[in-house]
């Protein structure tokens, strides 16, 4: 069965104490949507003690990246294993600021799905073209292109392990929202890709997450659109009656199409 997500992506906000706050300020209200799957990527400082709120609670705990190797000599990295001991079921992999501020090249993005997945770890694989290469007509290339090389490491029997959040790097932190339409035209493709590497049944499973500043305002009409099944979420997620109402407008979604 597909699962719902709403994840949150705090990137470098909030320290322990504020990560704190903010879980405790928020986690009744969250453990009220009981369709949708929630999940906190906070800072790495913040991870088990947030762990250690939500631990006995459905809600997932992710890390923002990791490197694949396990242990060595890589000032700053961090690895799966460590991502785990943390209490992480899940990791964010490829986000466009790991690709476009740090330069992550597909292939070490796809080098980190292969170690998340071998280490137990569910990764959250972002994709999305920049603006340029939207105008340039090159949208779909681009996103097929990321995806091919992270899904290339990828077995049958791991894929749906795997959360695909396409974010077009355009709308990400900048109040530009993709249309319902533009979202879809890449999900559906990425479904189509998915379809055809793994079975309709196996690509029919997988979540899709839309991300680029999703808000309350325009996640109702969002969550609707084609082969949209959750989001991924930064600025909207800092602030506690957002997420919150994000979370909300995606669970009310799904009793209504249940009845
Ligand atoms: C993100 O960082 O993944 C993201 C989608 O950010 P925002 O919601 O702020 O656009």
């Amino acid at each position: 069965m597909k699962q719902y997500i709403v994840a949150s992506n705090w990137k470098m906000h909030k320290d322990i104490q504020e990560a704190n706050i903010f879980v405790l300020n928020i986690l009744k209200n969250l453990l009220n949507q009981k369709k949708t799957k929630v999940i906190l990527c906070p800072p790495f400082t913040a991870l088990f003690n947030i762990h250690e709120i939500i631990k006995n609670t459905p809600i997932g705990l992710g890390g923002q990246n990791m490197h694949y190797e396990a242990k060595g000599a890589f000032t700053g990295e961090i690895s799966g294993e460590m991502l785990l001991a943390a209490g992480c079921q899940y990791v964010i992999l490829g986000h466009s600021e790991r690709r476009h501020v740090f330069g992550e090249s597909d292939d070490f993005i796809r080098d980190k799905v292969r170690k998340a997945l071998t280490v137990g770890l569910k990764p959250i694989i972002c994709v999305g073209e920049k603006l340029e290469q939207r105008q340039a007509g090159q949208t779909l290339e681009v996103v097929r292109r990321q995806c091919d090389s992270a899904l290339s490491v990828v077995g049958e029997h791991e894929i749906q392990r795997c959360v695909i959040a396409y974010e077009p790097v355009w709308a990400i932190g900048t109040g530009v929202v993709a249309t319902p339409e533009q979202a879809s035209e890449a999900h559906v493709m990425i479904r189509k890709l998915l379809a055809a590497k793994y079975g309709q049944a196996i690509a029919d499973s997988i979540s899709i997450l839309y991300g680029g500043s999703v808000k309350s305002s325009n996640a109702a009409t969002l969550i609707r659109a084609q082969d949209i099944d959750g989001f991924l979420i930064g600025g909207a997620s800092l602030v506690e009656d957002e997420f919150v109402r994000i979370a909300e407008i995606v669970d009310e979604y799904l009793k209504q199409k249940e009845s």
